[in-house]
């Protein structure tokens, strides 16, 4: 009986790219979907844009649009990217929706006449600048532990500490550079340390209620969980104060869910689209007793959210919880970190601007996946290499070796079934009875040890082809028919592997079937032979040229110019990451015009000075952490910097006419730190930053070289 289904992937955040680490999760939930397809079950697979939150609002503050506009420009982004590696979602829809926010709502309120909400008044850092609390990602400071400056207020990447914000040293707001303030005010708790969510927790992550055929979790995040429950669980806030991009909270005006209370709601509510569109009956999916499926693909990084949290919410609102949560690992490039600097934090659309095929890194996250929580390594080298042996050298090749014949010599007829298949039983028997063990392995997301074994048979398909060596066949007199028979058996075994690979390889299956003539591969089509007659063939796949990758990597370091946001060293926390940023960013040279006139015009190269007077400036490296326009001042910015001090400094810059405030924070530059004080109009200013200019228009602030920090000395 055809099992019903409902797969969802985490929802990627409203305020980024989709690059290559996301993507490891959405072609693995892409390539077991269309497995469960081809199967035969109905499955339906959903997802949705992350849209809620502070980062998204500030964003599009930056940008000057609303919230609403930034997401839905993003939404078409992430859209295309996912169309481009053929991801094909059932539904795409967006968290904030009507429905959504229904879902979110009732699950809420449910919880509330369970009596597991709470209030609380909660400490927090606002931004007095800024009028707003600030989240602990847009709070830096001095860590407590270490004393490394520049630190997010919830750990520190220098010592590896967590701690509560208001432990940082001389914390700021990373907002607007300010000073914050501790202000109070009343949060909304959901008691996740109530009696009743512990006891179903401490079952349910385990598999060992009575409802639960299976256990939910790898056995890996099984064990997490038990670490999770030993520290004990907390009640987990979730409010946030106006002013928030998201849902207001039902009867408490002011407050709003926390972006992560809303997002896995996003499943249901994008669902539910899905559901009017089609005709779907959704209860059948989400209530307490449904006998769908559900599953969830994430990251290993939000497991916390998914395995605790969501079933919680959905046990006590009455709702279903999901089958299995199916958690993987994080993709590292040439063995390391994704890296801005190295030009690895490889967006989606500059591989497919390259020109390559988004089927070939299908394939090669597919060899690498195995269903674990194990992070997988995009070798770029071996990535090249194995696409070109494996699906080129091998799969390919079994057609373009064989086609070419059927096509001019039996103008496109295959031979008999009898024909073909005679004496080739056993092989032909064997690439059917692998049936079995592909099938299992993809069911178990095992899809490394499928593609071993759909390769091995590729070996032996080439092998076979050898033996038989139809091109000598073809020079021989009275060979046709056994000329004929070899080729259509070579296409028989090829037309099995397409059906093998097709989770992977959609549209080069596709491919297959018109050259093929045949409708389109079910799984239980393995055992079919092909009659009739086929298409010509045509050239189905090319070799990886290693110059489109060279220039993929030097594409993504070149596209470093900061993000339109001026947040762009801020990092969500608030959002899921699928792949942690290594944080490295090498920062933009702007780019010097081209000196006209070069040697005229030159300004006389001022007096000679000794080294002692050249010593008494004290130039240091300065980060900008805050840059804005200054009302009523028609030159100059307002800069924020911090040069490793206790305190920021702030400096009028007359920088106004060349650069866009919103570009520069973030930006390492060199300031003058000595400079007496200057008392200016718009205020104090304790210091001066270093600019090019020259007869030539422009003006361009200096960048030290990549690794600098901030307040080291320059001499
Ligand atoms: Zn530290």
């Amino acid at each position: 009986m055809a099992r019903k289904i409902l797969v969802t992937s985490a929802l990627p955040y409203a305020n980024g790219s989709i690059h290559l680490g996301h993507l490891v999760e959405y072609i693995q939930t892409d390539i077991w979907v269309r497995f469960q397809k081809m199967r035969g079950n109905e499955v339906h697979y959903v997802c949705a844009d992350d849209t809620h939150g502070t980062p998204i609002m500030l964003r599009a503050q930056n940008e000057g649009i609303t919230p609403e506009q930034l997401i839905d420009r993003v939404w078409h982004e992430h859209k295309a990217d996912f169309d481009g590696f053929h991801v094909a979602f059932d539904h795409y829809g967006s968290t904030n929706s009507a429905e959504t926010k229904q879902y979110a709502q009732d699950i809420y309120r449910k919880l509330r006449a369970n009596d597991l909400i709470e209030t609380k008044s909660v400490e927090q850092f606002y931004d007095p600048v800024k009028e707003m609390f600030l989240p602990d990602r847009f709070i830096k400071g001095e860590c407590p532990k270490c004393h490394a400056k520049d630190q997010y207020g919830d750990n520190c990447e220098a010592c590896g500490a967590t701690y509560a914000p208001i432990e940082l040293i001389n914390p700021y707001s990373a907002v607007s550079g300010a000073q914050p303030e501790r202000r109070s005010s009343e949060h909304y708790f959901f008691k996740l340390s109530d009696a009743r969510c512990q006891e179903f927790l401490s079952a349910w992550t385990q598999g060992t209620l009575a409802s639960q055929a299976i256990p939910p979790l790898q056995q890996e995040a099984a064990n997490k969980m038990k670490e999770w429950f030993e520290a004990g669980l907390s009640n987990w806030d979730i409010s946030r104060d106006a002013p928030y991009f998201g849902f207001e909270i039902p009867d408490a005006p002011g407050k709003f869910f926390y972006v992560w209370l809303d997002a896995p709601v996003g499943y249901m509510g994008s669902f539910k689209k899905l559901c009017e569109k089609q005709g779907l009956d959704f209860d059948s999916y989400w209530n307490a007793d449904a006998k769908t499926e559900l599953y969830h693909f994430i990251g290993k990084d939000i497991l916390y959210f998914h395995s605790l949290f969501w079933p919680a919410m959905l046990q006590f609102a009455n709702l279903r919880t999901p089958t299995q949560i199916f958690a993987h690992g994080f993709l590292t490039v040439n063995g390391e970190k994704m890296s801005k600097s190295r030009g690895t934090f490889i967006t989606a659309e500059s591989y497919l601007k390259q020109g390559l095929n988004p089927e070939y890194l299908r394939y090669y996250y597919a060899a690498k996946i195995n269903g674990t929580m194990e992070d997988i390594d995009l070798n770029l080298e071996d990535f090249v290499a194995r696409v070109n042996s494996d699906l080129v050298g091998k799969y390919i090749n079994i057609a373009s070796r064989t086609a070419g014949f059927i096509s001019k010599q039996f103008n496109g007829s295959v031979s008999s079934y009898v024909d073909a298949l005679k004496g080739n039983e056993i092989l032909f028997g064997e690439f059917i009875g692998a049936e079995n063990e592909i099938a299992t392995a993809y069911e178990q997301r095992d899809f490394g040890r499928a593609i071993r074994k759909i390769m091995s048979l590729a070996d032996r398909a080439n092998e076979y082809v050898a033996q038989q060596a139809p091109w000598s066949l073809a020079k021989q007199e009275g060979q046709e028919q056994k000329l004929q028979a070899v080729c259509t058996m070579s296409l028989n075994l090829f037309r099995i592997l397409t059906l093998y690979l097709k989770p992977i390889l959609p549209t080069l299956a596709a491919q297959v079937e018109h050259f093929l003539n045949i409708a389109p591969l079910k799984w239980s089509d393995t055992d079919q032979v092909l009659h009739g007659t086929i298409n010509n063939y045509s050239h189905l796949a090319t070799r990886i040229d290693p110059k489109l990758i060279a220039a993929m990597v030097e594409a993504n370091m070149q596209t470093m110019a900061p993000a339109p946001d001026s947040h762009s060293q801020v990092r969500h926390a608030e959002a899921q990451q699928h792949t942690a940023e290594s944080g490295t960013q090498t920062l933009p040279s702007p780019q010097p015009s081209p000196l006209k006139g070069e040697g005229a015009n030159v300004v006389a190269i001022a007096p000679t000075i000794s080294i002692d007077d050249f010593n008494k400036i004290d130039l240091r490296v300065a980060k900008i952490v805050n840059a804005e326009h200054v009302e009523g001042a028609e030159k100059l910015l307002k800069l924020t910097l911090d040069i490793g001090e206790a305190q920021t400094r702030t400096v009028f810059a007359g920088i106004k006419s060349a650069y866009d405030p919103a570009t520069l924070v973030g930006r390492m530059t060199v300031m003058v730190a000595n400079l007496a004080p200057r008392k200016m109009k718009f205020g104090m200013s304790e210091g001066m930053v270093l600019a090019a200019s020259g007869e030539a228009p422009g003006l361009f602030i200096l960048s030290p070289d990549d690794g600098a920090q901030p307040g080291m000395r320059v001499k």
